[in-house]
């Protein structure tokens, strides 16, 4: 799509001088497209729990709640969307803050044994509950990371391991200087990612299975938080995944911001 604009400049005998300009609108028109998609998938995104929450609300306002097992499970329901919700817009505010680089890190020279020991415990209850076995192998070395962006790194990425893989799964974390910087690699023995999907999954709001997704909690946004973090930290995010065996995502950070030390 191109756009054409022409402007008189000046007259003499020899006729007219304009200036004729040519702007490509392609990339303009595909921005916009993508900011509506993104507005679109919001409000739906938005406007599923609230219809639950209203919905299930009313009903027991309606007299649902003479019931006590009625009320109970209504009650549990309008809980759990909230809780969506709330992930939901926390997600969206750190996803428009990093996109619109008003975020920026901090990296400071970090332990990374403890570090990954200490996002690792969080999740272990959940891998519990799914008879998951969660194992870490990290070498003992210090790198350069903002220090809360990692945390939310591999927090997203174990989230979706322990969401993604059937119970009785296993998840492994392993983390250790390379070549030329140090890697991170968050592997599992889950459901796996289908090849034609594999270059769309950092998209926000990309989801394999919309249904699935949705049941394990998930926003849809987890993994394109994930990839600015990354960048913010010259990183490189690879993702390697066989369909029924299971998904390995692999970090890899630079040496400038990194080493031995
Ligand atoms: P969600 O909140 O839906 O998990 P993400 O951005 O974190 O959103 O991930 C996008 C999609 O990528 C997920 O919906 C899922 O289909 C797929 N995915 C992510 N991690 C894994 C994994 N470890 N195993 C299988 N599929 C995964």
């Amino acid at each position: 799509i191109y756009e054409v604009v022409v402007t008189p400049m000046w007259e003499d005998p020899q006729g007219v001088s304009v200036v004729v300009m040519i702007h490509n609108m392609t990339a303009v028109r595909r921005l916009e497209q993508m900011r509506k998609d993104f507005v679109a998938n919001v409000s739906h995104e938005l406007k599923t729990p609230i219809t639950s929450i209203r919905g299930f609300s009313e009903t027991l306002l309606d007299g649902a709640m003479s019931d006590q097992a009625t009320s109970r499970e209504f009650l549990q329901i309008i809980h759990d969307e909230s809780i969506r919700l709330q992930r939901l817009v926390a997600d969206l505010l750190d996803l428009s803050q990093l996109e619109s680089k008003q975020m920026s890190i901090h990296p400071e020279w970090t332990q990374m044994k403890p570090l990954i020991d200490s996002v690792v415990k969080t999740m272990e209850e959940q891998a519990k509950n799914r008879k998951q076995k969660l194992s870490v192998q990290v070498d003992s070395f210090s790198a350069k990371v903002d220090v809360d962006g990692f945390r939310q790194i591999l927090i997203n990425l174990l989230s979706n391991a322990v969401a993604y893989t059937p119970d009785g799964g296993t998840i492994t974390v392993t983390a250790k200087p390379i070549n030329d910087g140090w890697e991170l690699c968050v592997a599992d023995s889950g459901i796996g990612i289908p090849k034609k999907d594999l270059d769309r999954i950092f998209e926000r709001f990309y989801r394999v299975n919309k249904d699935r997704s949705r049941e394990s909690g998930g926003t849809g946004l987890g993994l394109a938080i994930v990839k600015h973090l990354v960048e913010l930290h010259r990183g490189d995010i690879y993702v390697d995944s066989k369909v029924s065996e299971g998904s390995k995502f692999r970090i890899v950070f630079p040496m400038e911001e990194s080493s031995d030390r």
